[in-house]
């Protein structure tokens, strides 16, 4: 394109933003070259299917407690991938670590403007922070965060807090840390580290209901001195810490922008204000876990179908709403007039997992085997990726017919033909 070779979407998509535009196109033996004049707004007419044209840049990082090393064997490819790529952060929000990060990396970030993007901090000492990753790059990473700072692009950070790794001291210098050297960044999420049932490092556990409100605790005395020192809250804690510590969310206008929402920051008290048709409140994109994994379906991990159903639920037929055990504490509060909540354990990567968006088809179908077909079922879309679960069942091979809306708090009341307050 204009004697380009485009290596992601970002730079196919700035040369395709002009009105007058070389081609030069190889295909199957075919070799053409041809000028394409257009008004500006029109389509191009080309379509890409995938973010990245070039390889993905993969982490060189060995944190102990990286999720993807505790998938099961024999998932579909795409999902072992760990990416450490500031591309995918500032299209999909991925975080990355900036340990693979350079010059020339800073340069085009700032050049075209790449942001914001999503910094995984974790501890801001830096013998702790490359422990924590395995990787003595860690150490000295964050001097890239500092860069894109100076330069003006946008930063939210998380840290991923493990008990006994990095929670309690370390995580009170690491916000100390944060105000002292990167005051700018827009946000910091804490977040809870996931255990599957599959994890092998033995430091690894989930954190227990007096760390969970330390945690609490601790951020919420760390927003009041970012107020006072800010004039803004900065750090939040995860939703899932407010579940574990048995505290109710705080309320949605102290999550400022509600920028971490796909990172289950402030998501509850979001879905509610929605629910409740505030206006204003953030519904958030489609978020999850495997947000920028394609929708393949995996070779062997296709649960059996399970057998048809003729009976369509009518309209107005009592509703289920399927969800995660996290996701039904939500939930429940807010349904009221027959409106049942399905909360599916997930079996699939069993530990700690309960948010709706790592539900997997086997578990869903062994939820919804013997129950009512007379009744209607939604199914919130963060569990999907190409209609697809993340063990490759479709969503077409459940055992009874389900709606598919979208996890927002909107998007239910108008499924449940709830009238939205005048
Ligand atoms: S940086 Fe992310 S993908 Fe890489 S090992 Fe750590 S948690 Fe896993």
């Amino acid at each position: 394109m204009d004697g380009q070779l485009p290596r992601d979407i970002i730079e196919y998509q700035l040369i395709a933003d002009q009105a007058r535009l070389d081609l030069d196109i190889r295909r199957g033996g075919l070799e053409l070259s041809l000028t394409l004049e257009r008004e500006t707004a029109e389509p191009l007419g080309i379509e890409v299917d995938a973010a990245l044209f070039d390889r993905v840049r993969t982490c060189d990082n060995h944190c102990e407690f990286c999720f993807i090393h505790q998938l099961p064997k024999g998932m579909r490819k795409s999902l072992y991938t760990r990416d450490d790529d500031y591309r995918l952060s500032f299209l999909y929000g991925n975080f990355t670590t900036l340990t693979r990060f350079t010059e020339s990396d800073l340069e085009r970030v700032v050049t075209e403007g790449l942001s914001p993007l999503w910094v995984s901090i974790h501890a801001t000492d830096p013998g702790v922070r490359a422990r924590m990753l395995r990787n003595p790059r860690g150490a000295m990473s964050l001097r890239w965060l500092r860069a894109l700072l100076d330069n003006g692009i946008e930063v939210h950070g998380q840290v991923v807090v493990c008990p006994g790794i990095n929670d309690a001291a370390i995580l009170d210098d690491t916000l100390a840390g944060v105000l002292d050297r990167f005051p700018e960044i827009a946000s910091v999420a804490c977040v809870p580290l996931g255990v599957s049932r599959f994890n092998s490092e033995a430091a690894m556990r989930p954190h227990t209901e007096n760390e969970a409100a330390a945690v609490v605790d601790l951020v919420e005395a760390w927003q009041d001195t970012f107020l006072i020192a800010l004039g803004r809250r900065l750090v939040y804690a995860a939703d899932e810490y407010y579940l574990l510590a048995g505290r109710p969310f705080p309320a949605l206008e102290t999550y400022g922008e509600v920028a971490q929402h796909e990172n289950g920051v402030g998501m509850a008290a979001a879905f509610e204000a929605r629910y409740r048709g505030r206006s204003g409140a953030p519904a958030g994109g489609p978020g999850g876990f495997f947000q920028s994994v394609d929708g393949a379906p995996a070779a062997g991990y296709r649960a059996p179908r399970a057998g048809t159903v003729t009976v369509r639920p009518r309209r107005d037929a009592p509703v289920t709403v399927i969800t995660g055990t996290y996701g039904e504490r939500v939930l429940r509060p807010l349904l009221q007039g027959g409106v049942q909540v399905m909360a599916v354990e997930n079996r699939f990567f069993g530990g700690n997992t309960a948010v709706a968006g790592l539900l997997t088809g086997a578990d869903v179908t062994a939820a919804l085997a013997g129950a009512s077909p007379l009744r209607r079922y939604l199914l919130p879309d963060v569990c999907l990726s190409g209609g697809r679960f993340l063990d490759g069942v479709a969503v077409e091979d459940l055992p009874l017919p389900v709606e598919v809306i979208p996890a927002d708090g909107a998007a239910l009341r108008q499924a449940l033909l709830v009238p939205a307050p005048s």
